[in-house]
């Protein structure tokens, strides 16, 4: 499926304080992480998702701000009173990019898997709705409320508990959101008003909401307690010849030599890839892009180092820090060294405090002495589940 056919759209304009915080929950932070960056995050690594749309509630966007930070993404679109007005905004702000499908998420459930997601998009070539669900495990009582007699107990067997994302085709929904003020809590039912099918698909038990207290400890028991530090190191030397410029952390100088290598030679960027993939002992930067391999010739290397991030991102991981140091007689890299730290954040999706440029010469001594070629090294820190194999 093209990448720009499927959008999402995120819905994070409630109030929901209720969990004794000052803070809405879906800015409540996981592991030093904002609950809503923890979904954007896997949502933004799969390859499937095209353009994004968030929904906040304006007061909060200090807060939004904190979250994003680092990611290319639109400005945030304000949302209404009612969660059914907060999507038709939504709905509204995607219509320019055309998407055929939108993923319709609650902000509030931080652990979507590509599974999940999968499922839904697949459920889609069907039918013009699709949500994850599950079975219900409780046997259902019906009475008047708590204190009063049971009169009934419910078939369970056919009763399911309804999760996001949900999915539907982008035109349905937004025609289904503009006929009806419906304040339904989800936008399937929306659908079903219409007589439009809507079919479940198999959720998972990591998608619940954010909720209760109980659900936060949850959360945090599974992002703060269960992540684990890894350190990875990376190290890399191109060779200089006579040349006009140089790519060097993503960042064309102009100088009087050029790095020389198969992709565009960009040693630093080449470092922190390797240290990333030794984070999480994936092998290195050659065994995912051989060099023999020719559609990798010339190519910027921006792409091995998001490639690298996306691997540590589907493993439920995350990049904590990147510290990089350059050997190198010329060029200076003092002052590139804040556009160099600014491209490699944008890259890694991390905020410009999490990435560390460095720079050293080696007393004229050796190759980087001799202006022979550069040589990089970086260490990345790196927390990953602690129950990955
Ligand atoms: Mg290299």
């Amino acid at each position: 499926m093209p990448r720009s056919k499927t959008a999402l759209l995120i819905v994070a304009a409630g109030r929901g304080t209720r969990l004794g915080s000052e803070i809405p929950k879906q800015y409540l932070k996981l592991a030093g992480v904002p609950v809503l960056r923890h979904a954007l995050d896997r949502f933004l690594a799969c390859d499937a998702i095209g353009p994004v749309r968030v929904v906040i509630d304006p007061a909060h966007r200090a807060f939004y701000d904190d979250a994003v930070s680092g990611l290319d993404l639109p400005p945030p679109v304000s949302g209404g009173a009612e969660r059914g007005q907060s999507v038709r905004n939504g709905l509204r702000a995607l219509a320019i990019e055309a998407p055929d499908r939108v993923l319709v998420h609650d902000a509030a459930r931080p652990f979507v898997s590509d599974a999940v997601i999968h499922r839904v998009l697949q459920a889609l070539d069907e039918t013009p709705g699709a949500v994850p669900a599950l079975p219900v495990a409780d046997t259902l009582k019906r009475a008047g409320g708590l204190g009063t007699e049971i009169t009934g107990t419910e078939d369970r067997s056919t009763l399911f508990r309804a999760q996001t994302p949900q999915g539907f085709h982008f035109k349905t929904l937004l025609e289904v959101h503009e006929k009806t003020q419906n304040i339904a809590t989800d936008d399937a039912a929306l659908l079903e008003e219409f007589g439009l099918a809507v079919q479940l698909v198999e959720g998972a038990d990591s998608l619940f909401k954010i909720t209760t207290e109980d659900d936060l400890f949850r959360a945090k028991q599974m992002t703060e307690g269960a992540l684990e530090p890894r350190v990875g190191t990376g190290f890399d030397v191109h060779r200089l010849a006579p040349g006009e410029k140089i790519t060097l952390c993503g960042l064309e100088i102009a100088h009087d030599r050029t790095l020389v290598g198969h992709s565009d030679a960009d040693v630093g960027l080449h470092a922190i890839t390797d240290a990333l993939l030794g984070a999480i002992s994936d092998g290195d930067i050659g065994s995912h892009f051989p060099p023999s391999d020719p559609q990798w010739k010339g190519v910027a290397s921006d792409r091995f180092l998001a490639h690298a991030r996306d691997l540590v991102l589907r493993r439920g991981g995350r990049i904590t820090h990147v510290d990089l140091t350059l050997i190198c007689e010329r060029p200076k890299i003092g002052p590139l060294r804040p556009a160099m730290r600014s491209r490699i954040a944008e890259i890694l999706e991390l905020s410009e405090n999490r990435v560390s440029v460095k720079a050293t010469t080696s007393e004229k001594l050796g190759f980087a002495g001799r202006g022979e070629g550069i040589a990089a090294q970086a260490a990345a820190t790196v927390l990953l589940p602690a129950d990955d194999q």
